[in-house]
C-alpha cells in the first residue's frame, strides 16, 4: 500500500517517495502566540497530528517542526505599516513582550494537550534563531534578490521572477497582475520598489519593544522569514512536507518560498500541505469578526452558538468527519451528530476488545469480508489521509463487531487470527492515527479503570503477603475470565486487556 499526497504546489495526488528513506521531514507554521487559541486554530493542528500520527503509524522516523512565532507577525496583511502583534498586546497590557508569549505559549501547549494532539519533535521559536535569519537576508542581499533602504531590507519580487519564473506558483497569482497593484494603505510604499516587494528586516521605530542588532538596522526580521530559516535548521535546505492553513498560501507560503530560493537556489518543500479552514454557520472562524467559539467555551456550553458542553474529543471526531481540504462547518447539530458518532465507535473499540474464541483457523465468507474492510481501512488513509471515509470503514467493521458480540454473527465464523487483526486495527487507527481516547462526561481521560485496578492488585498483594492463596487465587482467575491478565514483575504487577 502506498501513501499519496495532494501537492498543493503542482495541484495533483502524488505518490508520496520520501527524500531519505524510511525518514520524514514535516515543517509545520505554527500559532502566534498573542492571544488564545481558537477551534479554527485547533483545527488545522489536529488536521497535521492526524498526518503525523498516520506517518509514525506507516513506519515512518519523522521529524515534525512546528514553530512558534514570537516576533514579526504584524497586524493585518500588511507586512509593513503595521504593528507586531506580540508587541501590541505587550504595549497595551504593560508586560514584557516574552511574558505574553510564555501566557499564550503555554495556553496553546495545554489545548494541544486536551486534545490529545502529540507535540511535535522540535518546537523552535522566531527570536531564538535571530542571527540564523541575519545570515539568510544577507544571503539574499548577496545573490542580488534583495535591496536595503533606510535601515530595512525587501525581497526584491520582480527581480526574483525574472530569474526563476515560480513567484506566484504556489498561490495560482500571476507576478504582472501582484505588480500592477497599487495600494495607498501602505505607509511604507515609497521604500519598496514594487507592491509585491515584503519586508525580510524591519528597522524598529523607538517605540517598538523587540529588536535586535543588525548589519542594516536595529530591527526584527519579517514574518515570512523565520519559517525559511528554521526549516532549513532543522530539515535541512530541501525536506519533504511543508503544511500550514490555506490562509497561509498567500503570501506567507509564496514568500517562503522566493527567500529559500533566493538564498540557496533551491525549493524548501517537495510537497506543499493545505488544511482547509473551520466554518462557523457557514462564515470561516475569526477572531477578528466575534465568529468564533474557544476550547473554554466549548466544554462548558458558554456561547450562544452551542446549547450545551462538548468535550475535546467530540470535537476531535467532529473534525475527523471532514477531509483535511474541505471546509468543516461547526454547528451545534454537527456536534451532537459527532457525539453520537464518537460514542458509538468508542462502544465498538471496547466490544472488540472483549471478542475471544479458541478457534485456530477458518475459511468462512465473514472471515474475508473482515480481512477485505481492514485493509480498505489503510487504503483510504493512504488516499491523501481521508480521515472520513477511514472512519466510514472502522463503522463498517464495527458493525460487526456488535453484531459478533451479541450473536447476531456466529463466533464460530472468526478465528483467532481475525479477532486479533480487528482489535489490532481499531487500536491502531481509534488510539493511534485519529488520538481519540476514553473520556468522562466532563471530558477528562476516563481513569476510574485503572484506580479500580489498582485497589484489586492491592488487595491481592495483601492476600499473598498474608498467605491467603485462595483469595490471591480467585482475584487471578476472576480477572482472566475478564479478559484482564495480571503480570508480576520487578516493579510490582501491572494489568492489561487481553
Ligand atoms: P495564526 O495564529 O493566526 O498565525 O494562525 C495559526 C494557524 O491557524 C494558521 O495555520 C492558520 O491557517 C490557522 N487558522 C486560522 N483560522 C482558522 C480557521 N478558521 N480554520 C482553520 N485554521 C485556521
Ligand atoms: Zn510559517
Amino acid at each position: 500500500m502506498s501513501l499519496n499526497i495532494y501537492n498543493s504546489l503542482t495541484r495533483t495526488k502524488e505518490a508520496f517517495k520520501p527524500i531519505h528513506e524510511g525518514w520524514v521531514g514535516m515543517y509545520v507554521c505554527g500559532p502566534t502566540v498573542y492571544s488564545d487559541v481558537h477551534i479554527g486554530n485547533i483545527r488545522t493542528f489536529v488536521n497535521f497530528d492526524v498526518v503525523y500520527r498516520y506517518l509514525l503509524a506507516k513506519g515512518y522516523k519523522v521529524r515534525y517542526v512546528r514553530n512558534i512565532t514570537d516576533v514579526g507577525h504584524l497586524e493585518g496583511d500588511l507586512d509593513i505599516g503595521g504593528e507586531d502583534k506580540i508587541s501590541k498586546k505587550a504595549r497595551l497590557e504593560k508586560l514584557e513582550p516574552m511574558e505574553i508569549v510564555q501566557r499564550y505559549s503555554n495556553g496553546f501547549q495545554h489545548k494541544m494537550e486536551m486534545f490529545n494532539t502529540l507535540p511535535p519533535s522540535i518546537e523552535p521559536r522566531a527570536t531564538q534563531h535571530i542571527i540564523e535569519q541575519i545570515e539568510m537576508v544577507q544571503e539574499i542581499l548577496d545573490n542580488g534578490y534583495a535591496y536595503e533602504v533606510n535601515g530595512s531590507v525587501y525581497f526584491d519580487t520582480k527581480k526574483f521572477s525574472e530569474a526563476h519564473n515560480v513567484y506566484g506558483k504556489l498561490s495560482g497569482r500571476k507576478i504582472e497582475e501582484l505588480l500592477s497593484e497599487t495600494r495607498d494603505d501602505l505607509k511604507k510604499q515609497d521604500e519598496k520598489r514594487n507592491p509585491t516587494d515584503f519586508a525580510i528586516w524591519i528597522k524598529a521605530d523607538p517605540t517598538h519593544l523587540m529588536r535586535w542588532p543588525s548589519p542594516w538596522s536595529i530591527g526584527f526580521p519579517g514574518w515570512h522569514l523565520e519559517c525559511s530559516v528554521m526549516s532549513t535548521k532543522y530539515l535541512g535546505q530541501t525536506f519533504d512536507i511543508h503544511g500550514g492553513g490555506t490562509d497561509l498560501k498567500f503570501p506567507h507560503h509564496e514568500n517562503e518560498i522566493a527567500q529559500n530560493m533566493g538564498a540557496c537556489g533551491c525549493a524548501p518543500a517537495k510537497i506543499w500541505m493545505h488544511a482547509n479552514m473551520l466554518l462557523m454557520n457557514g462564515r470561516k472562524m475569526s477572531k477578528s469578526d466575534g465568529n468564533h467559539i474557544t476550547p473554554d467555551q466549548l466544554f462548558t456550553g458558554d456561547s450562544p452558538h452551542i446549547s450545551k458542553a462538548y468535550t475535546p474529543m467530540i470535537l476531535r471526531f467532529f473534525m475527523l468527519q471532514a477531509h483535511y481540504r474541505s471546509t468543516l462547518d461547526l454547528t451545534d447539530q454537527a456536534l451532537q451528530a459527532a457525539e453520537k458518532g464518537y460514542k458509538r465507535l468508542m462502544e465498538a473499540y471496547e466490544n472488540v476488545n472483549q471478542l475471544s474464541t479458541n478457534q485456530r483457523r477458518v475459511e468462512t465468507d465473514l472471515k474475508k469480508e473482515i480481512t477485505e474492510g481492514i485493509a480498505a481501512v489503510w487504503e483510504e488513509m493512504d488516499d491523501d489521509f481521508n480521515a472520513p471515509k477511514t472512519l466510514a470503514r472502522l463503522f463498517e467493521l464495527a458493525t460487526r463487531i456488535n453484531a459478533l458480540k451479541d450473536g447476531h454473527l456466529p463466533m464460530a465464523d472468526v478465528d483467532q487470527e481475525t479477532v486479533g487483526m480487528l482489535q489490532e486495527v481499531f487500536k491502531k487507527f481509534v488510539e493511534e492515527v485519529f488520538g481519540l481516547r476514553q473520556e468522562d462526561a466532563a471530558g477528562a481521560a476516563d481513569d476510574t479503570l485503572d484506580r479500580v485496578m489498582q485497589l484489586v492488585i492491592d488487595i491481592r498483594a495483601q492476600a499473598r503477603a498474608n498467605k491467603d492463596w485462595p483469595t490471591s487465587d480467585l482475584i487471578r482467575d476472576q480477572l482472566a475470565e475478564a479478559h484482564i491478565q495480571l503480570k508480576d514483575g520487578k516493579e510490582g504487577t501491572s494489568w492489561s486487556k487481553s
